[in-house]
């Protein structure tokens, strides 16, 4: 999806591309369905808790996380999300972080968004 690309782009420039590379694992069957996916190592990413992070079809992912097999799955399936709604997931995304937020509390805007909850609960998927 060309505006996540755009985005991720954008990251690496800003935070320097030097340190990124792509990696394979985790996710079997989803790599065959999004093939142009890419994931990009990087240290450290900012704010410091996360740990990977999708922009269309590029994947940002901790280098601690490289080999970690259901968070490689659990990115591609957002990169799924994106490729399925398009430049809208961005919008989508952050408002069902704010309905979850309303329904559920704020600490746990995350992890109820919804489409939070269907990246967990897929990412033992091979
Ligand atoms: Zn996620």
């Amino acid at each position: 999806m060309w505006i996540g690309r755009l985005i991720g782009y954008i990251l690496i420039a800003v935070l320097g591309g030097k340190f990124a590379r792509s990696v394979g694992g985790g996710g079997d069957a989803l790599w065959h369905k999004f093939p142009a996916a890419k994931v990009y190592l990087f240290r450290r990413l900012v704010p410091k808790w996360a740990i990977g992070q999708a922009f269309g079809d590029l994947i940002f992912l901790r280098t601690d996380f490289q080999r970690d097999r259901a968070t490689i799955t659990h990115e591609l399936v957002h990169v799924e999300q994106w490729h399925r709604h398009g430049w809208q997931f961005a919008f989508r995304y952050l408002l069902a972080s704010f309905r979850a937020g309303i329904k559920h509390g704020w600490q746990h805007a995350y992890r109820q968004n919804k489409f939070e909850v269907e990246a967990y609960a897929r990412e033992h998927e091979v």
